[in-house]
């Protein structure tokens, strides 16, 4: 049952790369683990070099709605680079691409596809930037928009005023040029926007934060937001890289009734592939060179592999309407998950939206903010996380990530998974009480 094989190419690639990895979470460093080497996605369930079996419930941190190697997307993958690569050039599915985000989100009237939800974020920042003419950017502690540097700034002891950066290698400037406030809070939102709202460019929020746990907002509270950066001249930028075709097809700004200014894109639309994409008013796209004068460009952007695989997701999930099916299986399998727990005596929140949940062992009801979060759950949710893996369950390697579910995630699935954890959950409450 050990990963022996995982364990000594990991050992290797420690040698070869930082942590091992190409992206951090990947190192099992937060739940003290040896990070699994996969050979093979299919539908629900992952493979790795071990010849271990998973049920898969990390679906690549997000894009996998349709779960692994969808024989569909598959397909458009193949036929697709049967043509070749890449053109540095216009192609039909990446216009289909557009036409469809266009159609189906509320807040998009033209698009640009760039290759990670980190270039979206950096570069709808630029737009805003440009058409307010002003450099001030506001973000929320526990959302995440990407690793460009504005953006890995975080509120220093209660001071949003003075952001202090969570990263080294970050300017005072940049720092200085980024605000972070706490969720869920309307009146320290109201005095900010008193004390500096003329001079901000852009908010910039989760509508539903799900990079540091689930942390489900009030609507009222997003609403104000959107409300006070009206009223203030700055531009409300929604994150819609996460809930973007997963809360729905107009993702969480049509669930929510919001109207921001720029949204962006990425994880699913790429169907697995690298892809982001930022859109929103006419009026803030054409300001997107070569119509205007902020510059944004990739060689790869609209790559047509990628343009494919997004496509072929989309019209899949515009053809089957999954969303009601998949949320009304999240919410019950969230609740088996809670009642397992309990079962086995631990204390567990497990929220879910649409087709994500979140697994927090701690008392209590779901927090909405960070700081809600106990110490203690990020150790126990290690303990569970490698028991989990014995008993063939996949869950994302960090207490603070969000589980997701896909299409392919049905009844006989859910329930071996609820045996799987059941398991699972026994074995550390056995270790909690030794
Ligand atoms: C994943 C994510 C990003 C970053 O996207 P990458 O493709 O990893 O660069 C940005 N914002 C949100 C809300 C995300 O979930």
């Amino acid at each position: 049952m050990d990963s022996v094989r995982s364990a000594d190419l990991h050992s290797k690639a420690l040698r070869l790369m930082p942590g091992g990895v190409s992206s951090p979470v990947r190192a099992f460093l937060a739940v003290n683990g040896t990070p699994r080497y996969i050979t093979q996605g299919k539908g629900p369930r992952l493979k790795d070099v071990d010849g271990m079996e998973y049920i898969d419930f990390c679906g690549s941190f997000g894009p996998l709605i349709l779960g692994h190697a969808h024989p569909v997307v598959v397909d458009a993958v193949k036929m697709a680079a049967a043509k070749g690569m890449s053109f540095g050039a216009p192609g039909e599915d990446e216009l289909a691409l557009a036409e469809h985000i266009v159609h189906l989100h509320p807040a998009v009237e033209r698009v640009r596809f760039v290759n990670s939800g980190t270039e979206a974020v950096m570069s709808a920042l630029r737009v805003a930037r440009a058409w307010t003419g002003r450099d001030l950017i506001l973000k929320f502690d526990g959302c995440y928009h990407g690793h460009s540097d504005a953006l890995l700034v975080k509120a220093g002891s209660g001071l949003a005023t003075f952001g202090i950066s969570s990263s080294r290698g970050i300017t005072a400037g940049t720092v200085k040029d980024s605000a972070v406030l706490p969720l869920d809070d309307e009146e320290r939102m109201r005095s900010f926007f008193e004390e500096r709202g003329e001079n901000l460019a852009a908010a910039v929020i989760e509508a539903v934060p799900a990079n540091n746990g689930l942390l489900l907002q009030r609507i009222r509270f997003l609403k104000t937001l959107e409300r006070l950066c009206r009223k203030h001249g700055a531009a409300f930028i929604v994150d819609e890289v996460i809930t973007g075709f997963r809360l729905g097809l107009g993702g969480a700004s049509e669930r929510f009734g919001l109207k921001p200014d720029i949204v962006t894109l990425g994880k699913i639309i790429g169907g697995g592939l690298p892809v982001g994409a930022y859109g929103g008013r006419n009026e803030c796209m054409s300001l997107v060179s070569p119509e205007g004068p902020v510059y944004q460009a990739g060689t790869l952007s609209g790559n047509p592999i990628a343009m494919a695989a997004g496509r072929a997701t989309l019209e899949i999930l515009l053809k089957t309407k999954p969303y009601l099916r998949l949320e009304k299986a999240t919410t019950q399998f969230a609740r088996r998950i809670k009642e397992a727990a309990e079962a086995a005596g631990l204390s567990a929140v497990v929220p879910s939206i649409a087709s994500m949940f979140w697994l927090l062992l701690q008392d209590g009801s779901a927090p909405r903010s960070a700081n809600g979060i106990e110490k203690e759950a990020a150790s126990s949710f290690a303990r569970l996380h490698d028991a989990a893996l014995q008993h063939g369950v996949y869950f994302p390697p960090s207490a603070f990530e969000v589980e997701f579910l896909s299409t392919v995630h049905d009844q006989d699935v859910l329930d071996e998974a609820i045996e799987g954890l059941s398991g699972a959950f026994r074995e550390v409450a056995n270790h909690n009480g030794r």
